[in-house]
């Protein structure tokens, strides 16, 4: 059984405009990281355009917001900004749909009954946990995660589905969509105050959603703390048949946005918390989303980390 890594070219197409933190170069420094000698048994695969791809946005998000990005992506006057954050280019489309794409495939492969991959790290981008229901939002055009969740209880049957996201920023897109879904949990570390201001103790959903925020610069201890003593018990308790992950690593101490001071050693430390998670609830099922991660150095260092620490427990 392997690691399963999934990106395409593509997503260096989508180009936010001059000086936007969220570069193409994001996905080369990791697609670098990863072609090292101690990764050469990952398994590896392109995130593919698929026929189910849009079904499977409208599911997260209806109808109307899938109109509404492709029509700014049939515009001329690119890049265009749907708000201060949040922009695209003649790319985006096809890159948003690889993005989503990317989480349909790995489920199928994670659930795929000869267990080739046991778990899977998705480098892909427009990252997604910040969109909204009906909204584009921080970067985000659709949330790659939420839809990978609900193909997941679809097309494999899969009951409970738990999202770990340790993002510096708080997942509220992510939140919002499960909001009152009980089959869902969402657990989160990130700092506050900080974008996008959401991700209080008291936001609970329906009593499937935990909230652990962290001060700025709280460092690894506190982070370890937070996930031992709140998110890792709720996610045992949950049963979950399948751990999606959206993997941010702008909580790094050399991140630009934000200050929770970690180092790669926390995000390996979190990963293999994770895998063994995954182990006792559902048969080692993971499937991990780049989300954020900025400095570019920090961002290959701890993409490495974190698929090292994937393919350890597969
Ligand atoms: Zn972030």
């Amino acid at each position: 059984m392997s690691t399963l890594f999934v990106t395409h070219p593509a997503f260096l197409d989508h180009r936010p405009g001059v000086g936007h933190p969220e570069r193409p170069q994001r996905v080369s420094a990791i697609e670098e990281a990863l072609a090292a000698p101690r990764f050469d048994r990952l398994a590896r695969e392109l995130a593919p355009l698929r026929d189910d791809v849009e079904a499977a946005i409208v599911r997260a998000h209806g109808p109307e917001h899938l109109l509404r990005v492709k029509a700014a992506a049939g515009r001329e006057d690119f890049p265009y900004a749907f708000d201060d954050d949040t922009a695209i280019s003649a790319g985006s489309l096809e890159a948003a749909y690889r993005a989503v794409g990317a989480g349909l495939l790995a489920v199928d492969r994670v659930f795929d009954p000869a267990h080739e991959a046991r778990n899977a790290f998705l480098a892909v981008r427009p990252p997604g946990h910040h969109a909204e229901r009906n909204r584009v939002m921080g970067f985000c055009l659709f949330n790659n995660i939420a839809a990978a969740a609900l193909y997941a209880r679809k097309r494999h049957g899969a009951g409970r589905v738990a999202i770990v996201d340790f993002d510096v920023h708080h997942g509220n897109g992510t939140q919002q969509i499960f909001w009152e879904d009980r089959d869902v949990f969402f657990g989160s570390t990130h700092e506050m105050p900080l974008f996008p201001y959401t991700g209080e103790v008291s936001e609970t959903g329906a009593g499937n959603i935990v909230n652990a925020p962290l001060r700025s610069g709280d460092g690894g201890a506190r982070f370890r703390e937070a996930m031992e003593a709140r998110i890792l018990p709720a996610l045992d308790a949950f049963r979950p048949d399948l751990i999606l992950v959206s993997a941010g690593f702008d909580a790094h101490f050399a991140d630009p946005l934000g200050d929770l001071r970690l180092t790669e050693e926390d995000f390996a430390w979190i990963t293999l918390k994770l895998v063994e998670a995954a182990d006792r609830c559902c048969d080692g099922r993971l499937v991990s989303f780049l989300e954020g991660g900025y400095n570019l150095d920090a961002l290959e260092r701890s993409s490495a980390a974190h698929v090292a620490a994937l393919a350890q427990g597969a």
